[in-house]
């Protein structure tokens, strides 16, 4: 099957400019539920060499003829298989919630992309809102699982804390990996005795959350206005554009 991808999506006007195939076969293993709206996907590819990187994608489709396209989540260290976490927005994520564990699907190779962790970071700040945590969590877990010495702070917005992917795992790596912060921000809410942030991501809450803009490189994932946004903030202060990647 050979099909043509979306040229847009709702992450930073990421552009597809031929048609990507999603032809390979993945059963799904196993599937659980990570917010009440996001779905955790265990698939396995059908595919010799499936070698993806941490934060790459791949398309999906699930007989429709619409492959979109989700990030990794795991570190291709924790195969067989790959995770993606796969929040309910529209025609192919419904039928992707009607899903089963043995149902099959299918997925392209996994494509490139910006949001990576190199060998010579020695500090990285990951900004997401919403599911752009998608591809940190896969970078997060591999090094975490590689023993990585790099310095990591992920800053998260989020509606709600019932919207929040991967809570539970992201604190308790940041429990167990003292080189990772993990700071939430809720856009709809403000609990009482809420540890993390409250408001929509803005300069003011990186000046909080990055005291030095100028040390870390900067991965930036979510809504294409707040990753806009947010990128013209770190390069109007002086971080150099090759340090901030979308
Ligand atoms: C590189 C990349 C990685 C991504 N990784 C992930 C990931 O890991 N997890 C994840 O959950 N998502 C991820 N996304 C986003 C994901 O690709 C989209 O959520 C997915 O394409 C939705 O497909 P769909 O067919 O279910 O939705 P669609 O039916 O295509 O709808 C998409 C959006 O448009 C809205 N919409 C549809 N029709 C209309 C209309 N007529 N009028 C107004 N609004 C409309 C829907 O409400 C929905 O919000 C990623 C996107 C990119 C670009």
């Amino acid at each position: 099957m050979s099909v043509l991808a979306p040229r847009h999506d709702v992450r930073a006007g990421l552009f597809y400019p031929m048609a990507i195939p999603a032809d390979i076969i993945a059963t799904i293993t196993s599937l659980r539920d990570t917010t009440h709206d996001t779905r955790v996907f265990l698939l396995h590819p059908h595919a010799d060499n499936y070698a993806f990187l941490p934060g790459q994608h791949c398309l999906v489709d699930a007989g429709l003829q619409r492959p979109r396209p989700f990030s990794f989540t795991t570190s291709p260290l924790q195969g067989p298989g790959f995770e993606l976490a796969i929040k309910r927005e529209g025609v192919l994520t419904d039928r992707m919630f009607a899903l089963k564990a043995g149902d099959l699907v299918h997925v392209s190779r996994p494509l490139s992309s910006r949001l990576s962790l190199q060998p010579n970071d020695g500090e990285l700040a990951m900004v997401a809102g919403g599911t752009g945590v998608t591809p940190f969590m896969s970078i997060i877990r591999d090094a975490a699982l590689r023993h990585l010495s790099t310095t990591l702070w992920l800053l998260c917005a989020h509606r709600t804390a019932a919207d929040i992917i991967f809570r539970t795992e992201l604190e308790e790596l940041s429990r167990a990996h003292p080189a990772l912060t993990v700071v939430f921000t809720l856009t709809r809410e403000r609990p009482a005795d809420w540890p993390g942030e409250h408001g929509r991501i803005d300069a003011a809450m990186l000046h909080r959350q990055f005291p030095d803009w100028l040390r870390p490189r900067w991965l930036l994932c979510g809504p294409p206005l707040m990753v806009v946004a947010l990128r013209r903030e770190l390069l109007a202060a002086g971080v150099p554009a090759g340090r901030v990647a979308v």
